[in-house]
């Protein structure tokens, strides 16, 4: 079949090249799907019948990249990755050879729709596998077997991240072999399922690919705590307690700290289940629920600085705040994650609610929240002890008292006057203040 993909000029003239050369050299993988489906590639893949050595010697600046020939091209912002045709079978351990063919090469990748190649030149796709059918259909079908998920089991993880991506289903006898195979998630580093689950919830349909993560029994293997809330049952809240979870994550805005947060916002609750009045009841379940994300993230490689965010996000994600809360509870708020956290805890809120059956992200205590937030706009602080317009060595030195743990209480009173009423943030006021509990004698070292 003949096409007319729009391919960008550098990465034909790559192709020009290996032709002038006498050698082909076709567009292949994820780029002609992206293509087709009118997507931006963020990357070329070119597979060609010149060895590594030619390859190197057309392009004297390709730099050797992996194990399997692949030799990387950068022109610009685009990155080019070009490959000698592979020939071994498809199989559990394939050892690498090259001097195949366009077609051997194409059997041995994961999914039809990722194994289509393009020669930009004539114009001709080359598609044995249908692949341009499914993507019309908007189908995911392992290429050529189902033994394909069998052989890598890290394509499961890439047939659940499809979906999410692209919003396409997973054609029945591919989504079994994710099942029948979902054990073999052992063998993958954490690392490479790490990678998944991050483009998995950050794109268009994360419920769609974590309900297959959840039903193929994948999730098990990566997060197995969040399985812990399969069945349970809210009594507030028409959904159990992974869903929930899920739902949140679905809602929430895309930005990868939100939607774990989302995604483990209640993960502790099975291990603070407790039967109510009401039905069951989770005490403490956004400190239980903080603990573990944490130690789920650490186990899924995530860095500090993520795993931080997301920890406190989760910690906080109970904060009450009601249509008469005065705002001196906005400051609070501040006071415990900061201004740089705040709007995250709102999208959190919004998202926890929505996941509730609520027919509404905002409810009347949220928007008083983000008017009042607009209001703090101006005092310009945080709220934090740094805050204050003395610092313990004053109370020290002015009030004559030993360092020791009753400056720290003196400035922690000091601080919630200031939540409570900022003009008092002056030192001479808040000497006096300091003054006063000191002679109440309410306060013993
Ligand atoms: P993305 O770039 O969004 O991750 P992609 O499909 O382009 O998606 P790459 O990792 O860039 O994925 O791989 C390029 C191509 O290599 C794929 O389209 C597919 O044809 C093939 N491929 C990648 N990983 C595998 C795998 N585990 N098994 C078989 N083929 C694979
Ligand atoms: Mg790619």
């Amino acid at each position: 079949m003949e096409l007319n993909l729009n391919i960008p000029d550098i990465v034909k003239q790559i192709c020009h090249k290996f032709n002038a050369q006498g050698h082909q050299a076709f567009v292949v993988g994820g780029a002609i799907r992206d293509i087709l489906l009118g997507r931006e590639s963020p990357d070329y893949d070119i597979a060609t019948d010149a060895l590594p050595e030619k390859i190197a010697s057309i392009f004297p600046d390709a730099i050797p990249y992996g194990n399997f020939g692949t030799m990387l091209l950068v022109r610009g912002d685009t990155k080019i990755e070009i490959t000698p045709f592979r020939n071994d079978a498809p199989g559990r351990k394939p050892n690498y050879t090259f001097g195949g063919t366009i077609e051997t090469d194409l059997a041995r990748r994961d999914f039809t729709i990722n194994s289509m190649a393009y020669d930009p030149l004539s114009g001709k796709l080359i598609d044995p596998f249908s692949g341009l059918d499914d993507l019309k259909a908007r189908t995911i079908r392992c290429t050529g077997s189902t033994r394909r998920i069998w052989e890598d089991p890290l394509r499961a993880l890439r047939a659940a991240r499809f979906q999410a991506q692209l919003g396409f289903t997973i054609e029945p006898s591919t989504l079994y072999s994710l099942k029948a195979h979902a054990s073999m998630l052992r063998t993958i580093s954490r690392e490479r399922i790490r990678d998944e689950l991050v483009k998995l919830i950050t794109s268009d349909h994360p419920f769609d690919g974590l309900v297959t993560l959840v039903v193929t029994g994948l999730l098990k293997y990566m997060i197995p705590e969040l399985m812990e809330g399969m069945g349970m049952q809210h009594h507030n809240k028409p959904y159990d307690v992974l869903e929930h979870n899920l739902l949140a994550c679905k809602y929430v805005k895309n930005s990868l700290h939100l939607r774990l947060a989302a995604l483990l916002h209640d993960v502790g609750k099975p291990r603070c289940a407790a039967e109510g009045s009401n039905g069951l009841e989770f005490p403490d379940h956004h400190l239980k629920s903080a603990e573990m994300a944490k130690s789920i993230l650490k186990n899924l490689r995530f860095d500090n600085k993520t795993i931080n965010k997301v920890v406190l996000l989760i910690k906080h994600h109970m904060f009450k705040y009601l249509a008469d809360s005065p705002i001196s509870e906005a400051r609070r708020l501040i006071s415990k994650v900061g201004w740089e956290n705040i709007y995250d805890l709102i999208e959190l809120r919004k998202a926890d609610r929505l996941a509730s059956g609520f027919d509404e992200a905002v409810g009347p205590g949220l928007k008083k929240l983000i008017y009042d937030l607009e209001e703090l706009k101006n005092e310009k602080s945080d709220y934090t002890i740094k805050d204050l317009d003395l610092s313990g060595k004053d109370l020290i030195e002015f009030l004559g008292i030993q360092p020791g743990p009753l400056v720290g209480k003196l400035l922690n009173i000091l601080l919630e006057d200031v939540i409570e009423n900022p003009k008092l943030n002056r030192r001479e006021i808040l000497l006096e203040i300091a003054r006063k509990h000191l002679r109440g004698g309410s306060l013993c070292e």
